[in-house]
């Protein structure tokens, strides 16, 4: 029988998942198959139980949905837990064990390691949480963290035991894991000031997890400077690679996943 996977959220129709996925199943001669499974609210849970009946082995995890996936889980890695949400979901024999590939999957799309790294993290939501325990975990020198919202990034920098600066300061690694430069109809200046860079130099390493068809205001910023730009596209293809060998136990193809994310 096929094996399937898929995406869960509300919407997934614009999800580059089932595109990668399915390149790197058909890339290996793997019967599995992967889906789009969009669960309206209130719907999350009966259909996450429902899932390994139906042939499922795993499934990731979209907005708005995982913190739920945290909560459904019968067990967590211990990124899920203290991140305090999920984006895959593994099912093994009556389990469900939940993981957060959003941070191991920025580390891996890091060009080297960030042992003596002063990071500044922009942005204090879900990704903002991932990536600033990620690079705690990995033993960063120093990770700060800056939100519009001073009162959220500093709850959160209690929390994972990380410094919260009130204003952007010049750092070896900036990381944009704000919704900032998703829509193309923003003027970039206006962008750059929303997240307080206009008067920062960009360092040699910038990522922006915001990704699109258009160049995003982050990704120009370090480009214009010479910085080297880690493009939200590779985390995703990085965070997809690790859920694809949890379901299958494969290594997963990664110039497959990339060349079909980017089309
Ligand atoms: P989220 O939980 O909704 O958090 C949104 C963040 O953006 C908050 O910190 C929010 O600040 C900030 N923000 C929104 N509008 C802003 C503005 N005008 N100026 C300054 N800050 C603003 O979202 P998320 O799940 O963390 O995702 C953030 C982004 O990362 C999204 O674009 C998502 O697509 C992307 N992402 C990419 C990957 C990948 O694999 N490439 C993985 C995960 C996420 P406040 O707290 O002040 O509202």
């Amino acid at each position: 029988m096929t094996a399937l996977a898929g995406v869960l959220g509300w919407p997934v129709r614009h999800s580059r998942s089932p595109a990668m996925h399915n390149a790197a199943f058909s890339a290996l001669g793997l019967d599995w198959r992967y889906l789009r499974l969009p669960i309206p609210p209130g719907r999350f849970e009966e259909s996450v139980r429902a899932l390994p009946a139906s042939g499922y082995r795993g499934a990731n995890v979209t907005l708005p949905y995982k913190l739920a996936a945290l909560a459904v889980a019968t067990e967590a890695t211990p990124a899920a837990r203290a991140i305090g949400a999920a984006n895959t979901l593994t099912f093994v024999d009556g389990t469900i064990v939940a993981d957060n590939t959003d941070a191991g999957g920025f580390l891996d799309a890091l060009p080297g390691s960030v042992g003596a790294i002063r990071a500044l993290v922009l942005g204090a939501g879900g990704a903002g949480r991932a990536v600033a325990w990620a690079l705690r975990e990995a033993g960063a020198a120093e990770v700060s963290v800056w939100n519009r919202s001073s009162a959220r990034a500093s709850e959160l920098a209690a929390e994972l035991g990380v410094r919260h600066v009130e204003a952007p300061e010049n750092a070896d690694l900036v990381v944009n894991c704000t919704t900032v430069g998703l829509d193309p109809a923003v003027d970039q200046a206006e962008a750059i000031m929303a997240l307080g860079l206009s008067n920062l130099t960009p360092p040699a390493l910038v990522v922006d997890l915001v990704y699109g068809a258009h160049e995003t205001p982050v990704r120009a910023w370090g480009d214009r400077a010479g910085a080297r730009v880690v493009d939200g596209l590779e985390v995703l293809v990085r965070q997809g690679a690790r859920s694809f060998r949890s379901w299958t136990g494969v290594d997963p193809p990664l110039e497959v996943m990339r060349e079909a994310a980017h089309h």
